[in-house]
């Protein structure tokens, strides 16, 4: 009686600090410090979803202490691009991120990112050279230059980036090795939903009649990934996985394989990890995604969370969807 009595009463979860200034910033990690408690960071642009608070729950697992930043990066965005538009949900992400255990949110205005007379800009190369670049030109200069701010500034011990977005986690990790910055990046598998595609806060712009053709992008890339294993020309798969997708209402920009470590283009599968990644419009909303293939693909599944559906780690599905550390 006294455990059921226990167990109905509602578990009280601290929201985390909101910290909108360097200087908050600074204070509060200098307490921690001195508590001689750690810190991981896990950098977002809000509006979040079940992906984003596994980076945070993963996290956690690496440091006594998680920050997560909310902050939509304008240096990322081409003038053409969804910045004004793209979600803001600043209420409901506290609410979600005190579930998900984070101490302290970091969401700086960008004026207190960017001050007057600000006028540096990292850009990278190796990793951010083709795919999404060839698309989104201004994209990794901007993603590069705001997490070299952001390590800065939060001095993490870890930084958690999704393998949603796998080239930028590679964009990073090498941002991160060439600057000899004193931190490690740790990338985390992709959360789905049931019918497999990626979450991401851009989903919400899909109408109702876009929703469900959605995940075909997801399950021709599964596709890709098991022709390729086969032994499929690399090259023509990826054209006939391009032809298919457009043939059901996307318009494709890529369907790539690569090296999952340097990005460069493969011409057959090997010992080395392998990754096919694709971006693709259905109507006004661009989709990525990626999965892993060969060998290496076959390590555990993305997340039990969101994944209502997942079939099991023994299921083609799960070799498809798991992670490959490197
Ligand atoms: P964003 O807020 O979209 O810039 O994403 C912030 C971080 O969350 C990035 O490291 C993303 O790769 C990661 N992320 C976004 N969607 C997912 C997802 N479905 N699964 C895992 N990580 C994700």
């Amino acid at each position: 009686m006294f455990q059921l009595a226990q167990n109905r009463r509602p578990r009280m979860v601290p929201t985390p600090t909101l910290v909108r200034t360097r200087e908050a910033l600074a204070r509060t990690l200098q307490s921690w410090r001195l508590a001689g408690q750690s810190h991981a960071l896990v950098p977002t642009m809000g509006a979040l979803h079940e992906g984003h608070l596994e980076l945070v729950r993963l996290a956690r697992s690496h440091a006594s202490r998680v920050v997560v930043s909310i902050f939509v990066n304008p240096s990322q965005f081409a003038p053409s691009e969804d910045l004004t538009r793209y979600p803001r949900d600043e209420a409901g992400d506290l609410v979600k991120l005190a579930s998900a255990g984070c101490d302290l949110v970091w969401a700086p205005d960008p004026r207190e990112m960017y001050p007057a007379g600000f006028a540096t800009e990292i850009i990278p190369k190796g990793a951010a050279l083709g795919l999404e670049a060839d698309f989104r030109p201004q994209f990794f200069a901007g993603v590069a230059t705001v997490c070299t701010k952001l390590f800065a500034q939060v001095t993490p011990r870890v930084a958690i980036f999704g393998e949603k977005d796998f080239q930028q986690l590679c964009v990073v990790r090498q941002v991160v090795r060439d600057l000899d910055m004193p931190l490690t990046v740790i990338g985390a598998p992709t959360v789905r939903e049931a019918d497999g595609l990626a979450m991401s806060s851009r989903n919400r712009y899909l109408t109702a009649e876009q929703r469900p053709i959605a995940p075909r992008l997801h399950g021709e890339l599964a596709s890709l990934a098991k022709r390729i294993e086969h032994g499929d020309e690399i090259v023509a798969a990826c054209r006939a996985a391009s032809d298919t997708l457009n043939a059901r209402g996307f318009r494709v920009e890529y369907v790539a394989a690569r090296d999952s470590e340097t990005l460069m283009p493969i011409k057959h599968l090997d010992t080395r990890p392998a990754r096919v990644l694709a971006a693709a419009w259905l109507g006004a909303t661009r989709l990525i995604d990626n999965l892993a293939v060969g060998p290496h693909s076959a390590t555990r599944p993305p997340s039990a969370r969101g994944n209502a559906a997942w079939p099991g780690p023994s299921s083609p599905m799960a070799r498809r969807c798991s992670s490959h550390s490197f």
